[in-house]
């Protein structure tokens, strides 16, 4: 997990003052700054670059870390359409500029931001996820060319307050979502999105339990063993359910969630055709954000809270044994269903997995 380790501190002096600083990104409005030699800065450079203010731009500074300054406008925020957003942009734009620049242990600060207002209160929330969201690489690119190469980054010094861990964990679930929801449909085949959920939780309080036998699929979730069918012939591509588990120690509540891991969507026998079936490795977005949230939940491990997750990683394929549409299936909750269009398969995987889930809830 080698996503930048956020560090909070309350003042910019000690923000410099802390070992390996080696840059100040600055987020927020600059029509006032409120440090006055780094409104000075601002002030010198405005003189010869009509562009600061306006957009993200690195100012040789001398007092500041590395004397790298990036100064990363967010424009005004005080129009009745400006959100939080903005500094959540500001700070994805900032994070590659300091980045690209040599910075490793970039300090964030912001300037003329009214956390005071309600739509800013995770101002500095947003500033840590835009960067770690920009300086994010897809796993396929940490594999072949190794993270510590292509994530240098190593932590962040946030001038404000925030709860560290919490943050940490927001963004360790989140790169968890990233990782399952855009690789690629080899790399993530349903044995492959399991294994990877495995080595995400393994060591942490939420249980991963696999069931990939084909006859048991084909018993207990009858829709999404038809989804799965052509995708059977091969083994690296076979369906599977996931089930996470977390269970706090004074529980009040259970949250159940089904996620819908489409690992690649041909279309299957109603075929996606005229170039849409690129981007189709992403159709199992809804599976990623669920395994990210337990993540989080693994990190923080809150005591009140038991939630219970199945995830259906199947593979939409197209083949001589392809479901069809016209065929009747009993899925696992006793109703028939007559299929339309096979390429509506998410709501029959999600069905079984509902069906399993409110069973339990009962
Ligand atoms: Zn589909």
């Amino acid at each position: 997990m080698a996503f930048a380790q956020l560090q909070i501190v309350s003042s910019l002096a000690d923000a410099y003052s802390k070992d390996g600083a080696d840059a100040l990104i600055l987020i927020g409005n600059f029509d006032s700054v409120d440090d006055s030699a780094l409104a000075e800065v601002i002030q010198q450079a405005k003189i010869t670059d009509q562009r600061v203010g306006k957009q993200p731009l690195l100012l040789k500074a001398d007092g500041v870390p590395g004397q790298r300054l990036v100064a990363a406008p967010t424009g005004p925020l005080n129009r009745d359409f400006d959100d939080v957003r903005q500094v959540f942009d500001a700070a994805h734009a900032a994070a590659k500029m300091a980045q690209d620049a040599g910075a490793r242990h970039p300090v964030i600060a912001l300037n003329n931001v009214n956390i005071n207002d309600e739509r800013y209160k995770q101002a500095f929330l947003a500033a840590y996820l835009g960067l770690c969201q920009a300086l994010y690489q897809p796993l396929e690119a940490r594999e072949a060319h190794g993270e510590e190469a292509i994530e240098p980054t190593k932590s962040v010094i946030l001038v404000g307050e925030l709860d560290a861990d919490w943050a940490m964990a927001v963004e360790a679930g989140k790169r968890v979502a990233r990782d399952l929801a855009g690789t690629e449909p080899e790399r993530m085949a349903p044995p492959r999105f399991a294994e990877y959920c495995r080595q995400a939780f393994a060591h942490t309080a939420v249980k991963v339990t696999v069931i990939d036998d084909s006859q048991q699929l084909q018993h207990e979730y009858p829709l999404l063993a038809a989804v799965g069918r052509s995708s059977m012939a091969v083994e690296r591509h076979r369906p599977c359910v996931i089930r996470l588990e977390y269970h706090g120690s004074k529980p009040e509540r259970t949250v159940m969630f089904a996620g819908k891991g489409i690992v690649y969507d041909t279309g299957g026998a109603d075929l996606k055709v005229g170039g849409h079936m690129a981007g189709m490795s992403r159709d199992k977005g809804g599976a990623a954000g669920v395994a990210g949230f337990l993540k989080t939940v693994a990190e923080l491990q809150p005591e009140h809270l038991n939630v219970i997750a199945e995830i259906g990683a199947v593979r939409n394929s197209i083949g001589s044994d392809a479901f069809v549409a016209d065929e009747i299936i009993t899925g696992h909750s006793g109703k028939r269903v007559r299929i339309g269009n096979t390429d509506a398969e998410g709501r029959l995987i999600m069905a079984d997995l509902l069906s399993h889930l409110r069973e339990e809830a009962a």
